[in-house]
């Protein structure tokens, strides 16, 4: 019998037939522990799995003590001897990370202005997003929030998820809670089980969503016993973060069938960027393997301009056509809402491309996907 998981395959373990994970036994392998304690952090490391241009052994040196760098050995095998290689772009630092333009801020968001108490930003009426911890287990070099994530200085201490407890307990327009970070999967499940029967607790919490990486840079870390923590909690929302189709590995269709079958719903935050998935082809390739693994494709993001991240970011045009060549071309469910999120604080805007041609005394002119022209009349 075939199934849908027999079309994904397993990560390889690196570029080159030598490499030194190749002979680590399965057991340890498939350990996130053992994943999360073995991430290549210095060029030394790195050099043992992947060949490194002059380039990118020079920008390492420079960029690393700024944003560091970090990468499991299970998401550094997807790297391909290439520079073009998507999972390269994403996890390897370019020295473009040191310029300094302009226009672009270490806080793009705001996020740190709307904080009513430190790690809470509440900029909408009913959600609030919860800086939990600034560990991932890969730093993704476009990172938004580089100014603090990787930053031990900013890690919320007991003290601060105390905090941003009570302040979710005192405001009862807070329906809504997005656990965020840095990646919450960071923590024990001992201890993730404990926010979230603390945030279950409160009456006027109606759903909680997780913002994490993990399935993408280590599904590892989704064991059966992390699933069945979660399952005593729905309803909850996982938002992950996926790129590229080279992502879609079997282990990650794995993490993602254990965390769906516990019930939760999965959705995906894709961040538009250059070289890497400004690409219609390669987005509708994404988001229909994404629904295969039960991930339905939410936004497609705007990169925000973080400081050093020009090199990633596309013109807003580019994210209409995007849209433009998924909607009527592929299921509606591998069409997300493309947004531009206001930098300083202003909160997301959708974007969508021009169907309505034109208006007249209630008779309506559209053009569809197939660049035809139809009608429709006001009642
Ligand atoms: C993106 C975001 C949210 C969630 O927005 P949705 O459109 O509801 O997914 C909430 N708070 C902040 C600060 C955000 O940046
Ligand atoms: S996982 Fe998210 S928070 Fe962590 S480095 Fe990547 S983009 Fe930033």
């Amino acid at each position: 019998m075939s199934s849908v998981r027999d079309r994904f395959t397993a990560a390889p373990r690196g570029a080159f037939a030598d490499v030194p994970f190749a002979a680590v036994p399965d057991a340890q392998w498939n350990d996130w522990r053992w994943q999360q304690r073995e991430r290549l952090r210095t060029i030394d490391a790195f050099e043992r799995v992947v060949k490194l241009s002059a380039a990118e052994r020079h920008a390492f040196s420079a960029c690393s003590d700024r944003f560091l760098v970090a990468v499991t050995p299970y998401y550094a095998g997807l790297i391909a001897d290439d520079p073009a290689c998507p999972i390269r772009l994403q996890s390897l630092p370019h020295a473009a990370e040191l310029d300094d333009n302009a226009d672009e801020l270490d806080d793009p968001l705001g996020e740190e202005r709307y904080m009513p108490v430190p790690g809470i930003t509440h900029r909408y009426p009913d959600r609030v997003l919860f800086y939990t911890t600034h560990n991932c287990p890969v730093y993704c070099r476009h990172c938004t929030r580089k100014r603090k994530v990787s930053a031990a200085e900013t890690m919320p201490d007991f003290q601060q998820l105390e905090l941003g407890l009570k302040y979710i307990e005192a405001n009862s327009a807070i329906r809504d809670v997005i656990v965020s970070g840095g990646d919450p999967l960071t923590f024990s499940d001992e201890r993730l089980d404990e926010l979230l029967s603390r945030l279950r607790a409160i009456p006027h919490v109606e759903i909680i969503r997780l913002g994490t990486r993990n399935l993408v840079t280590l599904p590892q870390r989704v064991t059966p016993d992390f699933a069945a923590m979660l399952k005593a909690h729905q309803p909850i929302y996982v938002q992950t973060h996926f790129n590229h189709p080279k992502e879609c590995t079997q282990e990650a269709f794995d993490a993602c069938a254990r965390l769906a079958d516990a019930g939760a719903v999965i959705s995906n935050q894709m961040v538009l960027l250059k070289g890497i998935n400004d690409d219609v082809e390669i987005v509708r390739a994404l988001n229909q393997k994404l629904l295969m693994m039960r991930v339905r494709p939410y936004y497609i993001l705007q990169a925000d301009p973080a400081r050093g991240t020009r090199h990633f970011r596309t013109p807003v045009e580019t994210g209409i056509e995007i849209i433009r060549g998924l909607r009527g071309h592929s299921s509606g469910l591998a069409v997300p809402h493309f947004v531009v999120d206001g930098p300083g604080g202003f909160g997301k805007v959708a974007l969508v491309p021009h169907y309505l041609e034109s208006s007249d005394e209630g008779r309506h002119t559209f053009k569809n996907y197939r660049g035809e022209t139809f009608e429709y009349v006001d009642p």
